[in-house]
């Protein structure tokens, strides 16, 4: 009886929401499912950020309002980490906004910097929260194609001239979801040089900014010159700290996109529960052996599960960094069949390479998100559909 208005009519289903819902009816027929579709980290946060929360949630002040925009101390301590891991200075009064979970921010940037008919540029394969803000917003996007050849990073001499000029915002993520590229210092000065052209906002998503391997640091687009004059970098504890649970994340840069972001959080939620403002400063100023650990436990897990694709004859290039890794689909099968196949027949779920764009179309995307044991066990079942060498 009601009629939904215009700019949720175009709103697919979340993606990962159709994935999970999928899972779960094959688990509830009684199978033993290994879940490796959703980018959900299936380690608990470290000890002491519980803590932290179990200590604070007693605090009376936290039971009223939150300060708008948030509680200092959790600003000034993104500040201390960004100082620490990447030599960025940030102004907390004014460069930084504490997010509900990273997801939020990139939803909110669409708002505050699109109207109808103007575009986005958003990377092809990309997590596609981009794209809900976008069609939010009633803006357009235009795909950025990241092929193999180019290390998964976009070719911006391929965007033509026309959309570049009507382009207001674009989203960059690496260590990228899904393919698990890794960006340089080059590429990231190469985008300020782009973006200042066209006048064009950076998003930078450095949600799995803490995971490299092969001993390669992420290097945060903040560390570019110029950066700051065009452009944001979204942050999340989600994978960091194994704090998906908690929604908590951050925006910090471009001193009037942050203020803009603020100003729509305001009306949306204040704030985030003071205990868990707490918890998160914790996290970030605290000891961080637990984060290079984190890193370590994936590189191993990554390790394992090549080994054992290799055994089965599955070619694939393992990740630069994030805890995805992008593997082909053997010839004459689209990724969803494909996808589908998996879960039918061994039980395991993967993310189809389509649900990322265009461009992903013949890959899966597997998450490292199990131990060893089970990592082996799922490419174990897919050796045995025999699809493979
Ligand atoms: N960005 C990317 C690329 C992600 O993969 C995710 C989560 O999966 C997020 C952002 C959002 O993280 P959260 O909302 O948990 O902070």
């Amino acid at each position: 009886i009601f009629e939904p208005a215009g700019r949720i009519k175009g709103l697919p289903k979340q993606f990962f929401a159709a994935l999970v819902g999928k899972a779960n009816a094959q688990a509830a027929k009684g199978r033993d499912v290994i879940n490796l579709g959703q980018g959900n980290p299936d380690q608990p946060t470290p000890a002491h950020i519980v803590a932290k929360l179990k200590e604070a949630a007693d605090n009376p002040l936290y039971h009223r309002y939150p300060p708008f925009s948030g509680y200092r101390f959790l600003k000034e301590a993104i500040a201390f980490r960004y100082k620490e891991d990447y030599n960025v200075e940030l102004d907390p009064d004014t460069e930084v906004a504490i997010l509900f979970g990273g997801k939020t921010g990139l939803i909110e940037i669409s708002q505050c910097l699109l109207d109808p008919g103007d575009i986005c540029l958003v990377p092809d394969p990309g997590y596609p929260d981009y794209w809900s803000g976008v069609a939010l917003a009633g803006a357009e996007m235009r795909f950025m194609p990241l092929r193999k050849e180019n290390g998964f990073l976009p070719d911006y001499a391929a965007v033509p001239a026309a959309d570049a000029n009507r382009a207001k915002l674009m989203f960059l993520n690496y260590p990228n979801n899904p393919t698990g590229a890794i960006a340089d210092p080059a590429f990231y000065a190469d985008t300020v040089e782009f973006a200042s052209r066209y006048g064009i906002a950076v998003a930078s998503d450095f949600a799995y900014g803490a995971i490299g391997f092969d001993g390669r640091r992420p290097v945060s687009f903040l560390e570019t010159p110029g950066a700051k004059e065009v452009g944001i970098e979204f942050y999340t504890l989600s994978k960091t700290y194994n704090m998906a649970g908690w929604r908590v994340g951050f925006a910090v840069g471009n001193a009037q996109i942050v203020s803009l972001i603020n100003l729509i959080q305001d009306h949306y939620y204040c704030s985030l529960f003071g205990g868990i403002q707490e918890a998160a400063a914790a996290a970030l100023t605290g000891p961080q052996q637990c984060v290079k650990e984190l890193n370590a436990l994936y590189e191993r897990r990554r390790e394992a599960l090549f080994d054992e694709l290799g055994r089965i004859g599955w070619k694939a290039d393992r990740p630069g960094g994030s805890f995805f890794c992008w593997l082909p689909v053997p010839p004459g099968y689209g990724s969803a069949e494909f996808a589908d196949l998996l879960l039918e027949r061994a039980d395991v779920v993967v993310a189809p390479g389509v649900g990322f764009g265009a461009s992903g179309e013949g890959y899966v995307r597997l998450g490292l998100l199990a131990d060893e044991e089970r990592l082996r066990e799922a490419v174990r079942r897919i050796g045995a559909l025999g699809l493979f060498g």
